[in-house]
């Protein structure tokens, strides 16, 4: 296939996208408030010809924007959320624009653009060569609490879809077909009695000894899972002075695992601790659902297609300048342990099969349709994830550059499925060993209402 043409489309629009990613970087917007951003995509693609929903789902800050007719059908997945306390000027030492204030600390700013620079080119490609296949820009809010497609997928987005492709910001190039983690997360709220803690303590009830005692209880739990389930938890709210029995205690759990069944288990095995602890302080229990997610189960086709692609597009080009603000960081960075690293990678790895406890929505996506999801090198080799280095470089010329280089990695790897038809097949037959039968259930309850913008 020849892809110069995507590049060209790409490369004419580089300006735009740019500025758009430099805009949402610059109005960092966390989960469920991507108003602004929501906006700018939205924007972008009218312009471009796309048919644009805004606030599909009963999400407002959604989109779902189409092109084209008939099969295949090929999504793409757009994220544009911000992270909490990741603010970062542009430094390459740690130095927030606002001390604990949002930043693109994940990148989602150039998730979203190189989405929306594949689905233009798409929607090119589709269009110039008279090709049949339709191109679905999904805008989906909120990954950073893991919810934002899970809640779309309750609300029946993506089962109309023949396949799926999805990007995200790294530190290197690649794809994988490893399995990251899906989760459930909880807050588990305790109510007491108060009272004075000298005078008369026997008369309060304190909601903190539950939340203490059934976090005891969880962390006996461990030794009775299974390999790879992780239980993690924060407190919420635990009294406020040392002379008042708390009467009200709020702790947070994240209940993690690489299969939905074992997220399910140790879930119901976590509420009992929780109810136990409840008993035996004499305090009532509330079970706020926060969601949940699905393990990712990467399609192997479409991740060979996107790793033959990665090896087909250009690398991207570093001038010195960026390779030695890159290496700056590495020198700043947490991760530096005196060994030598390329300030940025340029290679591309094998396919990974490595595992990885993290996790992400759009393993919702891949339990509905075959989807994978590949990466580009935005941010220098030593970022890790959530850090203010990867703020730094989303909002400059490193991450910027892989970021148009993504886009064109997403045409072009759809430009092989709307080309051939036995592709998409081998896809979807993929997709049905791997689930093997299973079907996709909402890990959300239809009674969990979907969070608006404050
Ligand atoms: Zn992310």
């Amino acid at each position: 296939m020849d892809y110069s043409r995507i590049i060209k489309v790409i490369d004419d629009n580089t300006p735009e996208f740019n500025d758009l990613a430099k805009k949402i970087y610059e109005n960092p917007e966390l989960a469920y408030n991507e108003v602004k951003a929501c906006a700018w995509l939205a924007e972008s693609l009218k312009k471009h010809g796309f048919d644009v929903e805004v606030g599909p789902y009963g999400m407002p800050t959604a989109i779902r924007a189409t092109w084209g007719k008939g099969h295949p059908i090929i999504g793409v997945l757009a994220e544009y959320d911000a992270l909490p306390g990741l603010s970062q000027k542009q430094n390459s030492a740690f130095d927030p624009v606002v001390p604990g204030g949002p930043g693109h600390g994940c990148g989602h700013n150039m998730l979203g653009v190189a989405t929306l620079a594949g689905a233009i080119a798409m929607k090119d490609d589709l269009e110039q060569n008279g090709l049949e296949g339709t191109v679905v820009f999904y805008g989906c809010p909120a990954e950073e609490v893991l919810t934002g497609k899970t809640f779309m997928a309750r609300e029946g987005a993506f089962k109309e879809l023949d396949l799926a492709i999805a990007f995200h910001p790294g530190a290197g190039n690649g794809t994988g077909v490893g399995v990251m983690t899906g989760l459930n997360s909880a807050i588990f709220h305790f109510k007491g009695k108060t009272a004075h803690a000298g005078g008369n303590p026997w008369q309060g009830r304190s909601a903190l000894d539950a939340a203490e005692i059934m976090s005891v209880g969880a962390n006996y739990l461990r030794e009775h899972i299974k390999d790879g389930i992780r239980i993690h938890y924060s407190y919420k709210e635990a009294g406020t002075a040392p002379n008042i029995v708390p009467d009200r205690a709020s702790v947070w759990y994240y209940v993690r695992a690489f299969d939905r069944a074992d997220i399910e288990d140790t879930y119901k095995r976590l509420i009992k601790c929780a109810e136990g602890a409840a008993h035996m302080t004499e305090t009532e229990l509330e079970v706020e659902f926060l969601g949940g997610c699905y393990n990712t189960m990467p399609n192997a086709t479409i991740a060979k297609v996107l790793h033959e692609t990665l090896g087909e597009i250009p690398d991207t080009e570093w001038t010195q300048e960026e390779k030695d603000w890159a290496d700056a960081m590495n020198k700043n960075s947490p991760l530096n342990n005196g060994q030598p690293v390329p300030p940025l990678k340029d290679e591309l790895p094998p396919i990974s099969h490595e595992k990885f406890s993290a996790s992400s929505d759009v393993g919702d996506v891949q339990h509905i349709v075959p989807c994978a999801s590949f990466t580009t090198t935005t941010a220098n080799s030593l970022s890790g994830s959530h850090t203010w280095m990867i703020t730094c470089c989303s909002g400059n010329s490193i991450g910027f550059k892989g970021m148009i280089r993504a886009g064109k990695v997403m045409a072009a790897a759809a430009g092989k499925f709307y080309r051939d038809p036995q592709l998409v097949k081998a896809a979807k037959a993929d997709f049905e060993k791997d689930m093997d039968g299973k079907t996709y259930v909402c890990p959300i309850p239809k009674e969990i209402p979907i969070p608006q913008p404050e």
